[in-house]
């Protein structure tokens, strides 16, 4: 057969390392905000057409050079993701599954003509550059380092097209826990004026095009004094994502058995990392490969659609167990209310906010993270 022509892939042997002649000292921890505060170093890697994957350079974290024709920067040929580095009491510092950050990292590159590239071969750049900066990853309890992949599309010319040039940039932040005391219940306004995602549409990757139409109507239910959007789709409005998490519901049958519930990769959700270890924790609990303390024997694991209606109808017959949206951002984030149609469906919580199903999850799945509990999960830097 006919080959075809084949440029590199990501060579992560091949790095050139610029050290930073002018390092920061990281902030104290308790004054960090997200998102704000950067480390010493980024890693850039260059792509074109002709060449492929150009030469990976870790370098001091500035300010990027774009020609004002980059196609990025008209029609929004962005993408990026979301992971965090913990430090275990030992020192050590490991990623979450970010095996599963650089599929679905690849699966936005495709949906969007970028280039696709080596997981791995990222992956190992990544890690290099942590270790580089990894005086930087916090020590206190629940902080942790936000790494931030992006790859922007730099074609010099405002065509629609596959770009012919193209940016992959990694930076650093160091951020604090979502909750810095207990678990804040948050509200959600039912929001059937705007759509975050449609079927056949830009759902189900992470394109920055799917973040800033959110941001207005965001705004308009702070102004309504509700915390998020919960994304409502089509005539039944069905529950598909909270603000920028996953979300769950647990209900309570006749016969004593719990069903925890999160709508189908049906092409409208992001397949979040927290989502899917949520639903294997909970399957091995039920399988038994690893039974979680305090989770019921009786438990059904679903992915299936949810309805406003189905939810209103289980807090009427007191059958709606608790509600919680999931991400890397929060971990685990607990409902309390719901703005629908005019009135506040009124969603229980546990004491502090955790309840019976989304405690255990949420004390396996940070064991994980933190590396108190060892799971194939985590992987060492
Ligand atoms: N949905 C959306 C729209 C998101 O932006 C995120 C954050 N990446 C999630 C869900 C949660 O995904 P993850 O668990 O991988 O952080």
């Amino acid at each position: 057969g006919e080959l075809m022509p084949s440029t590199p892939d990501i060579q992560p042997h091949r790095v050139e390392i610029l050290r930073n002649a002018n390092p920061a000292t990281p902030p104290p921890a308790h004054t960090l905000v997200f998102g704000h505060t950067f480390t010493d170093h980024m890693l850039a890697i260059p792509w074109d057409a002709v060449s492929g994957w150009g030469t990976p350079e870790i370098k001091p974290y500035g300010p990027l050079q774009l020609e004002p024709s980059s196609t990025v920067l008209h029609y929004a040929q962005t993408i990026f993701e979301g992971m965090k580095a913990y430090r275990a009491e030992d020192g050590k510092v490991s990623l979450f599954r970010p095996d599963m950050n650089m599929k679905r990292f690849n699966s936005s590159a495709r949906r969007l003509a970028l280039p696709t590239f080596n997981g791995e071969a990222l992956l190992d750049l990544i890690k290099h550059l942590i270790r580089i900066d990894q005086h930087w990853v916090p020590k206190e309890p629940g902080h942790s380092l936000y790494v931030r992949p992006t790859l922007i599309g730099t074609q010099k010319a405002i065509g629609v097209g596959p770009p012919n040039e193209a940016l992959l940039f990694v930076i650093m932040s160091p951020v604090g826990p979502y909750y810095a005391s207990g678990f804040k219940p948050v509200s959600l306004y039912g929001t059937t004026e705007y759509v975050r995602a449609a079927p056949g549409g830009t759902g189900a990757y992470k394109l920055g095009v799917n973040y800033a139409p959110g941001v207005l109507p965001q705004k308009s239910v702070a102004a309504l004094g509700y915390s998020q959007n919960l994304w409502l789709h089509g005539p039944e409005h069905e529950l598909t994502e909270v603000g920028t998490m996953n979300m769950f519901v647990v209900f309570s049958k006749d016969d004593g058995t719990i069903e925890l519930v999160t709508p189908p990769l049906d092409g409208m959700i992001l397949p979040g990392v927290t989502r899917d270890s949520v639903l294997t924790l909970a399957r091995e609990h039920v399988s038994g490969k690893k039974r979680l303390q305090g989770l019921p024997d009786k438990l059904i694991v679903s992915e299936r659609t949810v309805t406003m209606k189905e939810v209103k109808a289980a807090v009427a017959a007191g059958q709606l167990v608790e509600m919680f949206g999931a991400g890397t951002a929060a971990v685990i984030s607990p409902v309390d209310r719901i703005g629908y149609m005019g009135e506040d469906v009124l969603i229980p919580t546990g004491e502090d906010g955790m309840g019976q199903i989304s405690r255990p999850v949420w004390v396996e799945l940070i064991g994980r993270q933190w590396g108190t509990i060892p799971s194939e999960w985590s992987v060492p830097v």
